[in-house]
């Protein structure tokens, strides 16, 4: 399977190159020249079969040079039972052996839980993977530079991606968050990462200012030819990179063979998945998952008061120039999703001159509207809906209370536009909603939405939360009181690039 540029279609790289580089010389996100469609035969195969087994086989569908026994050596080091890997020795980390169970939460609404893993967010999916991807591509490839990961995070895929390539050979890993746009949990989990090759500093900003700033860099020709004297290349674990979709795209395959196994649906039954939605990654695997041929019927596009998706999905319009609101589910803070530019140019019937025109409307009035042939097939594929800060509060509550479910802030958010989408539109098809965050990664938000006052102290907040709900703690997070703090750098957006070359010396 070769890999093109969503801005230049006449590029083709093999799997192991467009996971290497992250982000297109072009500006443009890598995807596959193909989407296999798995018949209903492969789909009965795969109701059959472990989430592991699972991963590896669609997966290997994607990656041409990676050998099968190879891709199942990895799916079990990223998400079996601790196989203690040489190299990867914080593999397998999951707690429960379904790494993504469904809880059911009534006749025809499931929950997929995705936190399973590590630091508790549904990141580690793609971010238990990827460093075994980028690894083993590194060596197909035959770089021998040392590969430093950039991250710009809204708080989960910071930890997530720093859990992933501590002490992995042959590369570093430098996450940049914004100073005040992450939960006291999120910032404790990252400041106390431990690791040779980790580093981890704040930006006076927000998410958006972080990721630009990390865009800035990779797009600097200078930096790049320095760095390369040094022994370094730029690579990103951001979603833009397609080792991160993949991944992703196994646990909306799996969930649905989950659900024919259990005899809940009969294969071929359309369901419909709703997911709470920042930069459009998971959503986007949700997307391709469907043109793979799970029987898909409504993808629904859950946001948070940082609506512009909504409005996209609504007008066809999208336009950036508006309020950033910080709010509790922080991880969907977002006015720029960078994933959708993917979605445009697979409804744009690979119309890479339209897609570069609306990216650079983008860069430089914050505003494009997409053409009505997009516009038509976009809102045949999803519904966009939006939740506000008090009734993602009153979706914990009412969740907790009507079904003794505790969820947390980012999956309150889906669970509310889910039942607005079944409201407004009567379409009662079974459905998803995706949880991609354990409560106790928001423990302030959730137990102020479940009616109590939260300790003063943000770690007391963890056995408070355990004490009232009799919900057990991710034991990762529980262990985070009496963690060393190893990073306190703070820098100024303008000031990224210094960081990224005293990281590299
Ligand atoms: C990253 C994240 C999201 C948003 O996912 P995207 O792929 O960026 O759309 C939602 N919830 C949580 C908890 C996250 O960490």
């Amino acid at each position: 399977m070769d890999y093109l540029s969503t801005r230049d279609k006449t590029l083709r790289l093999s799997a192991a190159e467009a996971i290497t580089m992250g982000l297109s010389r072009d500006g443009g996100l890598f995807t596959p020249v193909l989407f296999p469609r798995l018949s209903v035969l492969e789909l009965e195969t795969l109701c059959d079969m472990s989430y592991q087994r699972r991963a590896a086989y669609v997966m290997g569908k994607f990656l041409d040079g990676f050998r099968p026994e190879e891709l199942g050596y990895y799916a079990l080091s990223a998400y079996g039972p601790d196989t203690s890997a040489a190299g990867f020795p914080d593999a397998g980390k999951f707690d429960c052996p379904e790494v993504a169970p469904l809880h059911q939460v009534d006749s025809n609404t499931w929950c997929l839980e995705l936190w399973h893993g590590p630091t508790s967010a549904f990141k580690d999916m793609a971010l238990q993977m990827l460093p075994l991807l980028l690894s083993a591509s590194l060596k197909k490839t035959g770089e021998e530079k040392t590969a430093c990961i950039l991250v710009a995070t809204s708080g989960d895929t910071g930890k997530a991606a720093l859990e992933g390539f501590a002490d992995v050979e042959q590369t570093k890993i430098l996450v940049f968050y914004p100073e005040n746009g992450v939960s006291e949990i999120q910032k404790l989990q990252m400041v106390t990462q431990e690791g040779k090759n980790v580093g981890v500093c704040a930006v006076q900003g927000n998410f958006d200012d972080a990721q630009n700033g990390v865009k800035r860099i990779f797009s600097d020709a200078e930096m790049r030819e320095e760095l390369e004297k040094r022994g370094y290349f730029l690579s990103s674990a951001n979603s833009i990179n397609w080792g991160r979709i993949l991944p992703q795209v196994v646990y909306y395959i799996s969930a649905y063979c989950d659900l024919v196994r259990s005899g809940k649906i009969k294969l071929g039954q359309k369901i419909n998945y709703c997911v709470p939605t920042g930069n459009f990654g998971n959503i986007l695997s949700c997307y391709y998952a469907r043109k793979m041929g799970v029987p898909v019927g409504k993808l629904i596009c859950a946001s948070n008061r940082n609506d512009v998706l909504t409005d996209f999905i609504h007008t066809g319009v999208y336009d950036r120039n508006r309020p950033f609101h910080t709010t509790m589910s922080p991880s969907m803070d977002i006015l720029i999703s960078s994933n959708l530019e993917r979605l445009l140019f697979d409804l744009s019937e690979w119309d890479d001159e339209l897609v570069r025109e609306y990216m650079t409307q983008l860069n430089q009035t914050g505003r494009y509207e997409i053409s009505d042939m997009i516009k038509e097939r976009l809102q045949m594929l999803f519904y966009g809906g939006f939740c506000s800060e008090e009734d993602t509060a009153a979706a914990i509550a009412a969740m907790y209370k009507d079904h003794g479910y505790l969820i947390d802030t980012h999956t309150a958010v889906a669970a509310k536009v889910l039942s607005d989408y079944r409201r407004e539109s009567g379409d009662d098809t079974p459905a998803i909603f995706v949880s991609t965050a354990s409560p106790y990664k928001f423990c302030d938000s959730v137990l102020t939405a479940v009616g109590e006052t939260p300790a003063a102290n943000s770690l007391d907040r963890i056995e408070q939360l355990r004490q009232v709900t009799g919900v057990t703690p991710p034991s990762r997070l529980a262990a985070l009181k009496g963690k060393e703090i190893r990073f306190s750098e703070v820098t100024e957006r303008t000031g990224m690039e210094s960081v990224v070359r005293a990281f590299l010396q």
